[in-house]
């Protein structure tokens, strides 16, 4: 089809936003695409739609492939049925909560697990139903405590979930392995350079397996830990052998974090003439040290900051920072480390990189109160009520150490960003919801079941990580918005105009989109605009129309081309 950008809605800002931290974030909303409503709620405007909508086809069509179905179920969910799994007061204030007119309560599902295992129940009752795959892609709530980054973290967000079922761990097993070869064909069509990592299922009761896919990226708030020689592939807290505070589907914080909390009061009392000394014995050179400082409340150590300067990488800083807290930190002391480096003003990576939110709110609580030294505070909103859950000792896994697959291979730390999770939920759900078929014996048995989720907003800005740069952003062909971008230099001149109708007409009989800027303006706005809408094909009709010749522009490589030839190998290719 040919599209007229006059008439597109397509605002594209010259400025970068200043309240725009991730480049992801400032791309989409300079290239017209995101605009901002509230906190981490997003309106996706039509070339974001466009991007989203293919991925959203993209994943439809590698779960139907896989045996998946899709449904849609409700976004407003009783809290009894919550109540049932116990999750309406395990989940927090993470989940959104409405009351009808009748005062009955309800949650915006933040997860559907509830929904589609009370489902599954009224209409599922013998093993020759399964196993069922189901899923639904659509919008999630999530009253995150610090949405941030943009699409990386909202509070109103699309997501893609499924709900696998079956007779036995063995069928799960099978589910479970269909859909993750269901999401490597996801992740690979759409572009996204990511790995598959071994996650840890938390305190509660995961059966046995659950892989995240992350995104690789310097933004993530993830560390992954990989090997230089093999396919070893972990998230931090499964590589320390630690179970994280938080499981991976969200729920029971509540209960984990009590768990946290018990391990803390373990912890000696800190000495505080020893920080400076002992920050020099973790691994940081001392002239990478611009100072430690101690926060004090009542003449009692409350948060000790460590500052690196700007040659210090994060992953230094993570670790001197999780030693700082075994070595020293008593149950009320936080632990941070900031460096500067990427401009970062204030605490980044912090004490344990699972919960780096976290670490960041328990800093700021920590403040509150505090005798203030000379630390910059940058984004630090001293007040929020927060209870500190920090602790950690990743000393166990530290870059370089041997790789425990194949001990041959060096341990290597990267930045990710969760754009999938797969989980083996067993019969977390189905028992309490009382969910039962009959099985091959006449015996009624409880559902095996896995949860699997993608980030599809999330997703859309971690390629955006990935290929984008300051100036504009080179979308995977298979998601770029449309197939091919027609910009005309000179559209009042009679030749250019009639060359670009022909081009325009041909590459749309080949059945791909087509989007013409054929606007009054300066060709340095046209070009700029379409750097930032980032179509990775361009085909720039100018001056040389008269002798059919244009330029052909694709990854910010130019070439001269005539326009037949640019149609032959654009629709062949
Ligand atoms: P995170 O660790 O980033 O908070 P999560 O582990 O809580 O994510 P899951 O419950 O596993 O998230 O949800 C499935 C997927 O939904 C995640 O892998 C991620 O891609 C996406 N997702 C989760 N929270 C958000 C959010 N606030 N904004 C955008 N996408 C999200
Ligand atoms: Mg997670
Ligand atoms: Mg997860
Ligand atoms: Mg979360």
């Amino acid at each position: 089809m040919i599209h007229y950008q006059s008439k597109q809605l397509m605002p594209t800002l010259r400025e970068t936003p200043a309240e725009a931290e991730a480049l992801s974030h400032r791309l989409l909303l300079r290239g017209g695409m995101i605009r901002q409503l509230a906190s981490g709620v997003y309106t996706y405007m039509p070339l974001g739609r466009r991007v989203l909508r293919k991925l959203e086809n993209i994943i439809r069509e590698e779960l139907d492939a896989a045996g998946a179905q899709e449904v849609t179920m409700p976004v407003m969910q009783p809290a009894d049925l919550w109540r049932q799994s116990g999750r309406y007061d395990d989940y927090g204030p993470e989940l959104m909560r409405v009351k009808d007119r009748n005062n009955r309560e309800f949650a915006l599902g933040p997860t559907h697990e509830e929904v589609v295992t009370a489902l599954i129940h009224g209409d599922v009752d013998s093993y020759k139903q399964l196993p069922l795959t189901l899923y639904q892609i659509g919008t999630k709530f999530r009253d995150e405590k610090r949405p941030r980054f943009g699409l990386l973290r909202g509070r109103e967000f699309v997501m893609m979930d499924a709900y696998s079922f079956s007779e036995d761990m063995e069928g799960l097993d099978v589910s479970y392995e269909a859909m993750f070869q269901a999401y490597r064909a996801i992740f690979s069509r759409a572009g996204l350079n990511y790995l598959a990592v071994e996650a840890d299922g938390g305190a509660i009761g995961d059966a046995g397996g659950t892989h995240e896919f992350m995104a690789l990226a310097d933004i993530g708030e993830d560390t992954v830990v990989t090997c230089s020689c093999c396919e070893y592939g972990a998230n931090l807290e499964k590589a320390s052998g630690r179970t994280p505070g938080k499981s991976g589907d969200g729920a029971n914080n509540a209960r984990e974090i009590n768990g946290i909390a018990d391990s803390r009061q373990r912890l000696h009392t800190p000495d505080a003439s020893t920080i400076p000394e002992l920050c020099g014995l973790l691994g940081i050179e001392p002239q990478e040290i611009i100072k430690t400082l101690i926060y004090e409340a009542d003449g009692k150590p409350i948060a000790v900051l460590v500052r690196g300067d700007h040659e210090v990488n994060e992953t230094k800083l993570q670790q001197a920072v999780g030693a700082v807290m075994v070595e020293l930190a008593g149950a009320d002391v936080t632990v941070a480390a900031t460096s500067s480096a990427k401009g970062f003003a204030g605490p980044i990576g912090l004490n344990i990189p699972v919960y780096a939110d976290e670490a960041v709110m328990a800093m700021e609580n920590a403040l509150v109160g505090a005798r203030e030294k000379d630390w910059h505070l940058g984004g630090v909103r001293p007040g929020v009520d927060f209870q500190p859950l920090s602790v950690g000792d990743f000393r166990n896994v530290k870059e370089g150490e041997a790789c425990p697959t194949c001990s041959r291979g060096k341990l290597v730390f990267r930045r990710g960003i969760e754009v999938g999770h797969v989980f083996k939920l067993g019969i977390k759900y189905s028992v309490p919801l009382n969910a039962s078929f009959q099985d091959r014996g006449g015996r009624q048995s409880h559902y095996v079941m896995g949860c699997y989720g993608i980030g599809v907003s999330r997703l859309m800005a971690a390629l955006v990580e990935q290929h984008g740069s300051e100036t504009g952003i080179v979308w995977p062909r298979e998601v770029a918005p449309y197939n091919v971008h027609l910009v005309v230099i000179a559209i009042a001149d009679a030749e250019q105009r009639q060359l670009a109708e022909k081009l325009a007409k041909a590459l749309s009989s080949a059945n791909l989109d087509v989007l013409v800027d054929e606007r009054n303006e300066r060709p340095g706005v046209k070009l700029k605009d379409a750097d930032l809408f980032g179509i990775p094909d361009r085909l720039i009709v100018g001056r040389s129309a008269a002798q059919g010749i244009i330029e052909w522009k694709v990854n910010g490589e130019s070439r001269e081309i005539l326009w037949e030839k640019a149609v032959e190998e654009i629709t062949l290719s």
